[in-house]
């Protein structure tokens, strides 16, 4: 019998409810099935969202932070109840393997877990009477007494990309832990752990209005969002070409935005480092999620001393990596999000530069928008291969002779968001670090976040932090009230 597909509507106001009669379809990346269809919003779907967060606003931010952490807490806990489900829901969409969607879902969940507590602990650098009078005896009388808050924003659009689609939604509730209300905007690829966790937040109690969703492209309603009179704040976790396409929308009402967008991590191995943990690390980093990762290792610069010998342990520990069915727990890696994806990493093999070779290529399965495990060797700072987001499993790996020549090749991108740097030396470690312009440096490591440190980088990566206090600073604005002490007129 025919497996009856799902019609999906958006998440608004506490229902289910579409008014667009177009849907799209979403796709499993392995199976290239259709598994569900989703709203394709428009203008009024927009509007009935924006409604909802506005109005539920003025009740939402007159809540106490320790009401707010409950429902938090609450949400949290029913993630984990059903995280087996929702990790089978997002490896069928995404197409990755059911051990890291299980891995993001509980990372998700610290993450609410984080908000839950840190929203109760929101400081201001300080209060006091800062205005006086002389008096003639050389007294002094205080004139006022100033009081620094920091007050929610209003209604916040959270555009999310295709990569982490749970985690990355989890992350901007951020905004609804300091009293925003939200209407998040999955990528159409991927939308239905963000509708999922929706209906949750209702489940554990978050009033109707505070936390919505829309489904639909980018380019319509992503657009509509971004230029709407009542959207007060625009979130984007997405490519630096968007974000930079936001901020011109955004300027029409000049929103405050906040960008988390394209990277393209060095990762920096001296001759003196552990090389075979380094090989292992940098090719795991590199892989992750398909490649598909903002901090992925996508660049490896290896002291020449020790390039050849690196070369060796890295393809020995690429033969390894298995493709295949996301949900077999044997499997590393599953496909890509999409053909398109695909032949978009194909593009940057296809226009290799003279000098650099492919040395080792892993097979795909037949079915299913796989990319095989790749090495490059001696790839030039100048390629694309280096300086753009490839968004694959391609391994780049290069070498360089001095600390100084590390350091400004590694700088020399115009993306800002992770790094790393692989030496025994811890003089050197720190040097390296401190050079890096890049706002995440690993030592000896690659991709840990934590809940408790800003996620977030510079330059093309864009402004603004996910994650620690940082993030819910972020969606906060600061208010100076200054109480006069002489208004009796004494
Ligand atoms: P994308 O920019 O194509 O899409 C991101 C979101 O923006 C989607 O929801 C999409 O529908 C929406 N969108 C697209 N065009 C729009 C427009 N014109 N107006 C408004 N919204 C629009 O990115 P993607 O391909 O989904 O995700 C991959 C990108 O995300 C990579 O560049 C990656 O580096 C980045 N990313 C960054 C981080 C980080 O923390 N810095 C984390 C994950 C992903």
């Amino acid at each position: 019998m025919k497996k009856e597909i799902n019609n999906l509507k958006n998440y608004i106001n506490g229902k289910w409810s579409s008014s667009s009669k177009h849907n799209l379809n979403v796709t499993n990346p392995f199976t290239e099935k259709v598994i569900a269809r989703v709203a394709d919003s428009d203008n009024s779907d927009v509007n009935l969202a924006v409604k909802a967060a506005k109005a539920s606003f003025e009740s939402w931010k007159t809540t106490t932070p320790a009401e707010r952490s409950l429902f938090f807490l609450k949400l949290a806990d029913l993630l984990e109840k059903d995280k087996e489900r929702l990790a089978k829901i997002e490896s069928d969409n995404q197409g990755k393997t059911l051990l890291l969607a299980k891995a993001d879902i509980e990372f998700g969940i610290d993450n609410l877990r984080f908000f839950a507590g840190a929203c109760r602990t929101l400081t201001t650098t300080s209060a006091g009477n800062y205005v006086d009078t002389h008096l003639s005896d050389n007294q002094h009388k205080p004139l006022g007494t100033s009081i620094l808050k920091r007050e929610p924003i209003g209604v916040v659009a959270a555009i999310t990309p295709w990569n982490y689609p749970m985690m990355i939604a989890c992350w901007k509730l951020a905004a609804v832990s300091v009293g925003n209300t939200i209407i998040l905007k999955p990528s159409s690829y991927t939308p239905l752990t963000t509708l999922e966790l929706a209906a949750l937040a209702t489940k554990a109690g978050f009033p109707n209005g505070v936390i919505n969703v829309l489904t639909g492209s980018g380019e319509k309603i992503g657009k509509m969002l971004a230029t709407h009179s009542e959207v007060d704040m625009i979130s984007l976790t997405g490519s630096t070409e968007t974000g930079m396409e936001i901020m011109k929308l955004a300027s029409s009402t000049l929103k405050k935005t906040h960008f988390e967008l394209g990277g393209k991590a060095p990762f920096i191995v001296f001759e003196d480092a552990n090389l075979e943990r380094a090989a292992k690390f940098a090719v795991d980093a590199s892989i992750v999620n398909s490649g598909q990762d903002c901090t992925a290792a996508a660049r490896i610069y290896v002291q020449n001393k020790v390039y050849e010998k690196f070369i060796g342990l890295a393809i020995n520990y690429a033969e390894k990596i298995k493709l295949g069915n996301p949900k077999d727990k044997n499997i590393n890696i599953g496909p890509l999000i999409s053909l398109r994806q695909k032949e978009r990493v194909q593009s940057f093999l296809d226009n290799l530069k003279k000098t650099e070779k492919v040395v080792y290529q892993s097979k795909i399965p037949k079915k299913g928008f796989f990319f095989p495990v790749t090495i490059v060797k001696d790839f030039e700072q100048k390629s694309n291969l280096c300086q753009r987001e490839i968004f694959g499993p391609v391994i780049a790996i290069t070498k360089f002779n001095t600390e100084e020549e590390v350091i400004m090749k590694a700088n020399d991108v115009d993306y800002g968001l992770a790094s790393s740097v692989w030496t025994g030396n811890v003089q050197r470690a720190f040097r390296v670090s401190n050079a890096l312009e890049f706002s995440e440096v690993w030592i000896n490591d690659h991709l840990p976040l934590v809940s408790e440190m800003p996620h977030g980088g510079l330059k093309h990566t864009g402004h603004g932090k996910d994650l620690g206090i940082y993030a819910l600073e972020e969606y906060t604005y600061l208010k100076h009230i200054y109480v006069g002490l002489t208004g009796d007129g004494k």
